[in-house]
């Protein structure tokens, strides 16, 4: 196999010698498999890394004591990991990505993301108005809205009180982030599972917005749209035959 390998570990040159051993190239640049050694946080970077061969490319996760929801493997369970891509009878799951596009007059930014795209505002409130397809659906007042997928359930927009969602459905799910409700705003409340061709629009003149996409951020004055939606592109992991989505939600939470 041609392999890549992420994340900085002691571990990680352990993993590289097995592989060098076994005869397999390294080519960081164009891999076919990618192992990410480390936590979920590790993945999230690897994919960012790789965003634009992401669908070339299968992903192995190695756990190093970190929670883990997309790292299939132990430590321990490397070399049957190895094992496992050399004999190519291994099982894929694949996770869809979502895509997001801000817009200004002078901007012109997309992006993907494996858990979600957050939109905050932290210091005033920021007044959106949200459009479901196209059309005006409501107007927000508060700090603002993060966007997830099946995957990225059971993270940050866990914490916001969202659903955890099986990663079979192909959804999107918009959560508010503090909003305000009074007699001049009203917004509906609940988290929103939107189908895979639902187009978010989100408009407002964002000033002082941080944009977070799995945990990396970036600061805009200028972005006058945000639109996002659930992509068609995907993320692919080897995973162990017996993975079960609810196993892990209740040995992480429970
Ligand atoms: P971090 O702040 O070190 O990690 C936050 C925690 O989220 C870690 O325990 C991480 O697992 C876990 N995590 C990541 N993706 C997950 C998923 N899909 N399901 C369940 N747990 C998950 O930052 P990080 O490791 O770079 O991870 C970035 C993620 O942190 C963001 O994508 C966001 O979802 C989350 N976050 C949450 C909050 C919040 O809940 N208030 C705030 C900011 C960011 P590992 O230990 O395996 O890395
Ligand atoms: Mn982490």
């Amino acid at each position: 196999m041609i392999y890549g390998l992420f994340g900085e570990h002691e571990f990680t040159k352990e993993v590289n010698e097995i592989l060098e051993k076994r005869g397999h190239i390294r080519d960081d640049e164009n891999p076919e498999f990618v192992f990410s050694i480390g936590g979920d946080g590790t993945i999230l970077k690897a994919i960012k890394k790789y965003q634009k061969q992401v669908e070339n490319i299968k992903f192995i996760g190695i756990n190093l004591g970190k929670l883990g929801f997309y790292t299939s493997f132990e430590k321990k369970e490397l070399e049957d990991a190895i094992t496992l891509v050399e004999s190519g009878q291994y099982e894929l799951a694949k996770y869809n990505l979502l895509e997001y596009l801000l817009k200004s007059k002078n901007l012109y930014k997309s992006g993907f993301g494996l858990n979600e795209i957050a939109i905050i505002n932290p210091v005033h409130t920021q007044i959106i108005d949200v459009y479901i397809n196209d059309k005006h659906f409501e107007t927000f007042r508060g700090t603002g809205f993060l966007a997830s997928t099946p995957t990225g359930s059971t993270a940050y927009n866990k914490s916001l009180g969202g659903s955890v969602i099986d990663p079979n459905i192909c959804a999107l799910q918009l959560t508010e982030i503090a909003s305000i409700n009074n007699r001049v705003y009203k917004t509906l409340g609940s988290p929103l599972v939107l189908s895979q061709k639902t187009l978010i629009k989100l408009k407002s003149d964002f000033r002082n917005t941080y944009i977070t996409v799995d945990g990396m951020y970036e600061h805009f004055n200028n972005i006058d749209e945000i639109i996002i939606r659930l992509s068609t592109r995907t993320a692919q992991f080897i995973v162990k035959h017996e993975t079960d989505f609810w196993d892990r939600v209740k040995r992480s939470f429970l």
